[in-house]
């Protein structure tokens, strides 16, 4: 997780993980990891949201208290303060992410699920058999 903070492949810690701002490389420019198996979806977000939420509320509320400044410097700063630091946290937490679920061997990352030269089977691990109607 820790590689994937500092945006590197999770992997060898070497390689760029993002290709472009929140674009990730299908493999790892040194050690030729793959890491399109990655599946972050809406988690960086929402995880995001939280972190950057309980920041700027909890500054404003301290400087409010402290300071008392103008309603208008107040809400020019704080959507501004909280604008940048989404951006700049939305790609740590996402490469964090990522490094997890290599970690884990969620999505792909697990070499004994692999299947080179065919299609690729995603491996679930919530998936259930079906439930057998005969035994009922
Ligand atoms: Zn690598």
């Amino acid at each position: 997780m820790s590689r994937g903070l500092t945006l590197r492949c999770p992997n060898c810690g070497i390689g760029r993980l993002f290709g472009a701002y929140l674009k990730v490389n299908a493999s790892c420019p040194h050690c030729q990891e793959e890491l399109h198996h990655q599946r972050a979806d809406d988690a960086p977000p929402y995880f995001v949201i939280l972190i950057v939420g309980h920041i700027v509320v909890g500054a404003a509320l301290a400087v409010e208290v402290a300071f008392s400044p103008p309603m208008w410097v107040q809400m020019t700063a704080w959507p501004l303060i909280a604008i940048a630091l989404c951006l700049l946290l939305l790609p740590c937490i996402k490469g964090a992410l990522i490094g997890l679920q290599w970690a884990f061997r969620m999505h792909g990352f697990d070499p004994a699920t692999r299947k080179t030269g065919t299609a690729f089977i995603d491996y679930d691990p919530f998936y259930q058999e079906p439930a057998d109607d005969r035994l009922a």
